[in-house]
């Protein structure tokens, strides 16, 4: 895996089809449990939002009735009336005002605390994901789907959502009216409904794949963004900016045309619905006029009210065309959210797994093989056997595959042949968490979090009292260094904290695995970055601490191993010699000529 040379980014490859909507609400549906917990505000917020658009309504049918008795002339057209009615007007107001936004809040919390649940159960799911899935997928990918997907799905519920419950009600609201009022006028009103369609279509077919594909260009120019940011100390010292300058003018502009593409569209759309919104509503004029003109016909003041609802109707029909957009666009979001969440760790336990009773004492590997590809074995025929009090070296060339059989003990993979065994039980009876409890690790490379020295160091044993802190330090040699830093062990470090040098975070993450007291510990490369009288001394405190667990360190530097019990020198996946240091000198083999080579270079 190289980090220098951004992969190409391929959205598609990932979600091929995530914005084709074949049957729309598909994956919607799946998101619905997360509304559940809700009801009560989805209720009252629908509930009251339909009385909202029925206040919306009432003055224009007041408006029809008053034309109607002003027309009418006679004595009820008096000054006092026009004050009720004027009142009448003002308090239609009120109440639209009151259950409009009683309404919205209903709706906003709801929305707002679906986006937290649905953000803690992505990122939930996330964290009990199987090493091989983050590696075939890009970060950048999968924060999309933490944070894009699901700030898209919270504008779906509580925009969206609204908009379609408000045109919906509009509609039903209207009619209602309507056929109360006059039913002709209100069968009239079907009429926009065809030119709406020929609208909608338009949009679908023309207008929305152009923002489908702008859409794409934005997470690759955003991927690219990302991976260069990272790397541009690389950049930099490679002088490389004017190359990668024109890779990233290269995406931008492809983004700039998909986007000026849909702008286009766009600009072609709009007139398009002024024109057709504008013979319909022509038409409901015209139509309206004969219909009242007619004997028997509608009174003036229903086709004063007739003309308002139009007003109010044809345009919400015909932009409806862009709220089916915005629910494809939820709908594609849902299905990424939906299918992460379905998403089945590879590594889980068996149905019939038990919890482990005891610390583990013994790990034992037999005929244990690996491949991350098919047709490319990693490992092969690992045999061997571990028990509590000793300390089993690794070591071998780059690539002998020293790191994956330390990810196979984690379990972050299963084999693909043999077994592990814990006590003599198969590993995966054994329940996940309840083995990974006893398992101290430091990796190859450290990883610190953003908060306090202290805090990285309790990671795994949050109750730790700040006494066993200091002492894990000290054996990880981390002591010194902290004790000098600003706030000691209460300075932040990690991403936008303080920068410590690659050998002080070894040390910090060392000590993280040595508080847990783990009854595995394994070191990969754990000390690599510390100078070699550093190593001495933490290799000593480790010595001190091998009684009572079993110590799995994989090193370049063969002093590293040098007192371990049994050394295996792994290459080309395959265990090539074993036996503790003094046997393997003796073998004179790869270990021996490894050992002249480092303590040449060393002496
Ligand atoms: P070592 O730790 O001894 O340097 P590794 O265990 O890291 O070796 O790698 C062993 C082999 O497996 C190498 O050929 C490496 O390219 C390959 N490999 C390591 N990790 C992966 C992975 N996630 N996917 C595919 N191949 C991998």
């Amino acid at each position: 895996m190289s980090s220098a040379a951004p992969p190409p980014s391929t959205p598609e490859a990932v979600d091929a089809d995530a914005d084709r909507s074949s049957s729309l609400g598909t994956y919607l549906w799946r998101i619905f449990p997360f509304v559940a917990p809700y009801k009560r505000r989805v209720g009252v917020g629908l509930v009251l939002n339909a009385l909202a658009r029925l206040f919306d309504l009432l003055p224009l049918v007041l408006i029809g009735w008053v034309v109607d008795v002003i027309s009418t002339g006679g004595e009820a057209a008096e000054p006092g009336l026009f004050a009720w009615f004027g009142l009448a007007v003002l308090a239609t107001f009120l109440a639209l005002a009151v259950f409009q936004s009683i309404s919205d809040y209903c709706l906003d919390s709801m929305a707002q605390k679906v986006r937290h649940d649905l953000r803690l159960a992505v990122y939930q799911r996330m964290q009990g994901l199987d090493a091989g899935f983050f590696e075939e997928r890009q970060t950048g990918d999968l924060l999309a789907v933490a944070s894009n997907d699901v700030d898209n799905l919270e504008h779906f519920f509580s925009d969206v959502t609204t908009n379609v419950v408000r045109l919906v009600i509009t509609f039903v609201g209207v009619y209602g009216f309507l056929f109360w009022l006059d039913w002709r006028l209100a069968l009239l009103l079907i009429a926009p409904l065809p030119f709406a369609i020929i609208a909608v279509r338009f949009f679908a077919v023309r207008v929305q794949p152009q923002y489908r594909k702008a859409r794409r260009s934005v997470g690759e120019i955003n991927s690219i963004l990302e991976n260069n940011i990272r790397g541009i100390g690389v950049i930099q010292a490679f002088t490389a900016e004017a190359e990668q300058l024109r890779l990233v003018a290269g995406r931008s502009s492809s983004y700039v045309e998909a986007a000026i593409a849909a702008a286009r569209e766009r600009a072609r759309f709009i007139p398009l619905i002024y024109l057709v919104a504008g013979m319909a509503f022509a038409l409901l004029i015209t139509g309206g006029a004969w219909l009242t003109a007619a004997e028997q016909g509608p009174t003036i003041g229903s086709f004063t009210t007739f003309v308002l609802f139009a007003v109010r109707l044809v345009f919400p029909l015909f932009i409806f065309g862009m709220l089916i957009n915005q629910i494809q666009r939820a709908e594609a979001s849902a299905r990424r959210i939906a299918k992460l969440l379905a998403t089945e760790s590879r590594v889980r336990d068996h149905p019939r797994a038990a919890p482990l009773a005891d610390p583990p004492e013994k790990i034992e590997l037999r005929g244990v093989g690996f491949a991350y590809r098919r047709e490319q074995p990693v490992l092969r025929q690992i045999n061997f056997a571990l028990r509590r009090g000793r300390v089993l070296g690794i070591v071998g060339p780059t690539g002998a595959g020293k790191s994956t059989l330390i990810k196979l003990l984690l379990r972050y993979y299963d084999p693909g042949s043999g077994e592990i065994l814990i006590n003599d039980r198969p590993l995966p009876l054994v329940k996940l968490a309840s083995y990974r409890r006893h398992v101290g690790y430091v990796s190859q490379e450290a990883f610190l979090f953003y908060g306090t020295v202290a805090e990285n160091i309790r990671l795994g044993s949050p109750a730790a009292d700040p006494a066993a802190v200091r002492r894990a330090a000290q054996i990880a040699g981390a002591a010194e260094f902290i004790e000098r830093l600003p706030e000691q062990y209460d300075t932040m470090i990690g991403e936008r904290g303080l920068k410590l040098s690659g050998g002080q975070q070894q040390r910090v993450s060392l000590a993280r695995a040595v508080l847990r007291d783990p009854a595995l510990l394994v070191l990969d490369e754990a000390t690599s970055a510390v100078d070699t009288r550093t190593e001495e001394l933490i290799q000593q405190n480790l010595q001190r601490l091998k009684d009572g667990r079993m110590t799995v360190a994989v090193a370049h530097r063969l002093s590293t191993v040098r007192q371990c019990d049994e050394i295996l020198v792994l290459v080309e996946g395959t265990i090539a010699e074993r036996g503790t240091h003094e046997e393997l000198l003796a073998q004179g083999g790869v270990y021996a000529g490894l050992w002249r080579v480092q303590s040449g270079a060393l002496g």
